[in-house]
């Protein structure tokens, strides 16, 4: 089974330092429904492992969350691609949970969900702890210069090996040009 982790702001959506606390604020980054539609099509299981210390903080709730995420299924749907999961951290950022990322505690959810070892598996982020808590179960970490990846792309705590795209169309285009 081919499988794909992505972070979800900053990388499908446009990210806000103010959160994304309404569906309406939620927007998609140009070509990357697309190019979910494209892995998807080509055999690729999409999950989507996020950050959202804004229902920790109390900024919106978990149906505001929910509602979120829904509006992008349905965005990801119209063009015919589809996300297969989404893992998220709700805690707060000083929290100790092993969910939130730089820990690895969601990419190993998705392990045990999806019955698979994730070495190999390609991560996508537009932060540095996206990919360190990928890279810490194996995944091949891709960064993304969209959101914050612009200056995580200086980040000298980038795991090594990192890949670097413009966005995620890219790196779709570029896995899909992979001998199988
Ligand atoms: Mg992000
Ligand atoms: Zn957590």
């Amino acid at each position: 089974m081919k499988l794909i982790i992505l972070d979800r702001d900053g990388v499908i959506n446009v990210d806000s330092a103010q959160f994304i606390k309404s569906p309406e604020e939620w927007k998609p980054i140009p070509g990357s429904l697309e190019a979910i539609g494209r892995l998807a099509e080509a055999g690729y299981r999409v999950v989507v492992a996020t950050n959202q210390s804004g229902v920790g903080r109390g900024l919106f709730d978990m149906d505001t969350l929910n509602a979120i995420n829904e509006k992008m299924i349905k965005a990801v749907a119209a063009v015919g691609g589809r996300i297969d999961a989404i893992f998220f951290c709700p805690h707060a950022a000083d929290s100790t949970c092993e969910c939130r990322k730089p820990k690895p505690g969601m990419f190993r959810e998705i392990g045990e969900r999806f019955h698979i070892d994730l070495a190999g598996v390609p991560t996508v982020g537009d932060s540095t702890r996206d990919l360190i808590a990928g890279v810490a179960v194996g995944c091949t970490p891709y960064l993304v210069r969209t959101g914050k990846g612009e200056k995580t792309a200086v980040d000298p705590e980038l795991p090594a090996g990192t890949k670097v795209f413009p966005d995620l169309a890219a790196v779709a285009s570029h896995l899909l040009s992979l001998k199988p």
